[in-house]
């Protein structure tokens, strides 16, 4: 694979001479990562005027700049300002716009987190932060106050902390290595990580978050993908916004992964000016699976500071949505998901499509509009569940299902829980009936 016309400028500009190989060597890259603006606007040859300057200085002091050379490149210098790579990498001065509603760490990591460097959130599984570097910083990025730290890749001993908890929590079945970039690691270093996982009995899958196939795919080299399939099953999730970010460089890296048998997802977040358009998510969605990538993820922005104005409404998500279910292939439809403030999780949201309901017929549309009606069986048994595996019909000889404990919603609607309502902590009424309970017990 050879690089353009203008990635060959681009490195002549960035003092290199030689072998214009050079420039698909990742390390090369790394090196010549761009941290100011006058370095950004040199080497692609534009000029922010110097009234915008000062505030564009303000910005960097408190969020960044970092951007590869290669994603440099792919930036279209006639209309810069337009651009859906600049506008992810180049701060705009509306970051330090933080609105009412913003915050710091609005999905709650930090609070939710048993071991420092790790998120367990949801029942079986876990997110690890092994590094707090990337090979860009993204300017919507969800983990924005903790970018451009100092001490960025975590030691050891604070690793092994992170996996000895892993270690003594048997429900974990599932461990997601995100950051930072864990590709921004060394081949060793990842290596220590995922060996050591994939040890551990109870771990079914690994799972590794990387922005490296959209911004610096000569990362992935046949050594990395060599090792990795050692550690099988291992998935990547990417994150791709635009179709633009799609070219022969990255298609290689998704290929080398693919080709190691590592399932591809991909994890779009939806920003207003960069992609919010329903032909463009469609472009991008059918680039994707073309490529082999699942697209996985839609996300909602995030509340993060600083992001207000790469939010959109919840209702262009939907109506991005509404274009693709039916229109196209249903393994290039992404789930919309909004993750929860205050740390509740990724929230599916999906266009309604059940528009009616009676005891034996339900009234649906589809994408077309057509409404249409399905009969539901005039005579369905339901069998009460008491989770006796043994003696069910569906011959499922499933181990410890006694202990099954059903969570949430769906203890509502297991047979064998009693629960009846789910009521808030701070439930007033629940309060004055407790309190109540405790005087009577008081008293006696
Ligand atoms: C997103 C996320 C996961 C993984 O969620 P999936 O829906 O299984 O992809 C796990 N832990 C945390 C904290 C997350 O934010």
């Amino acid at each position: 694979m050879t690089i353009s016309k203008r990635q060959k400028t681009l490195f002549h500009r960035f003092g290199s001479s030689g072998s214009h190989n050079k420039w698909k060597d990742w390390k090369w890259q790394v090196r010549h990562t761009v941290r100011d603006i006058d370095t950004f606007e040199t080497v692609l040859g534009i000029k922010h005027p110097p009234e915008e300057r000062q505030q564009l200085d303000e910005t960097l002091r408190r969020f960044p700049l970092s951007v590869s050379p290669y994603y440099l490149s792919l930036i279209d210098p006639e209309d810069f300002r337009n651009d859906p790579i600049y506008r992810q990498c180049f701060p705009s001065p509306d970051e330090l716009r933080v609105c009412r509603t913003d915050m710091a760490d609005p999905l709650a990591e930090d609070t939710d987190s048993p071991v420092p460097g790790l998120t367990h959130r949801y029942p079986d599984r876990v997110l690890m932060h092994v590094s707090n570097v990337c090979a860009m910083y993204c300017r919507h990025c969800t983990r924005k106050r903790k970018v451009g730290d100092k001490d960025s890749i975590p030691k050891r001993e604070a690793i092994s902390k992170a996996i000895d908890y892993i270690r003594r929590t048997p429900v974990v079945r599932d461990v997601l290595l995100s950051g930072g970039d864990p590709f921004m690691l060394s081949n060793t270093y990842l290596e220590w990580i995922l060996k050591q996982l994939s040890a551990i009995p109870h771990v079914e899958v690994i799972r590794i978050g990387t922005r490296t196939p959209v911004v610096l795919p000569y990362r992935i080299t046949e050594k990395l993908t060599t090792m990795l399939r050692k550690y099988q099953p291992v998935w990547v999730n990417t994150h791709f916004n635009h179709p633009r970010e799609i070219t022969d460089s990255s298609r290689a890296a998704l290929a080398r992964l693919a080709d190691a048998g590592i399932p591809l997802g991909n994890q779009t977040v939806l920003l207003a000016g960069v992609n919010d358009c329903p032909r463009i998510m469609r472009r991008l969605v059918h680039r994707l699976v073309q490529n082999r990538v699942r697209p996985y993820y839609l996300y909602q922005c995030d509340l993060s500071e600083g992001l207000e104005h790469f939010r959109t409404p919840v209702g262009k998500g939907i109506e991005i949505l509404e274009s693709l279910i039916g229109h196209t292939s249903g393994f290039a439809v992404p789930t919309y998901v909004i993750d929860a403030p205050g740390g509740g999780g990724k929230i599916p949201v999906m266009p309604n499509y059940l528009i009616s309901w009676n005891t034996n017929k339900v009234v649906l549309r589809n994408y077309e509009g057509v409404i249409t009606t399905y009969h539901e069986p005039d005579s369905y048994e339901q069998s009460f569940c008491d989770r006796n595996c043994a003696d069910c019909h569906l011959a499922l000889k499933l181990d410890g299902a006694e202990e099954y404990r059903a969570i949430g919603i769906e203890k509502l609607l297991a047979d064998h829980d009693k629960t009846i309502a789910l009521v808030p902590a701070h439930n007033e009424r629940h309060n004055r009936r407790k309190a109540k309970a405790e005087k009577k017990g008081a008293r006696s």
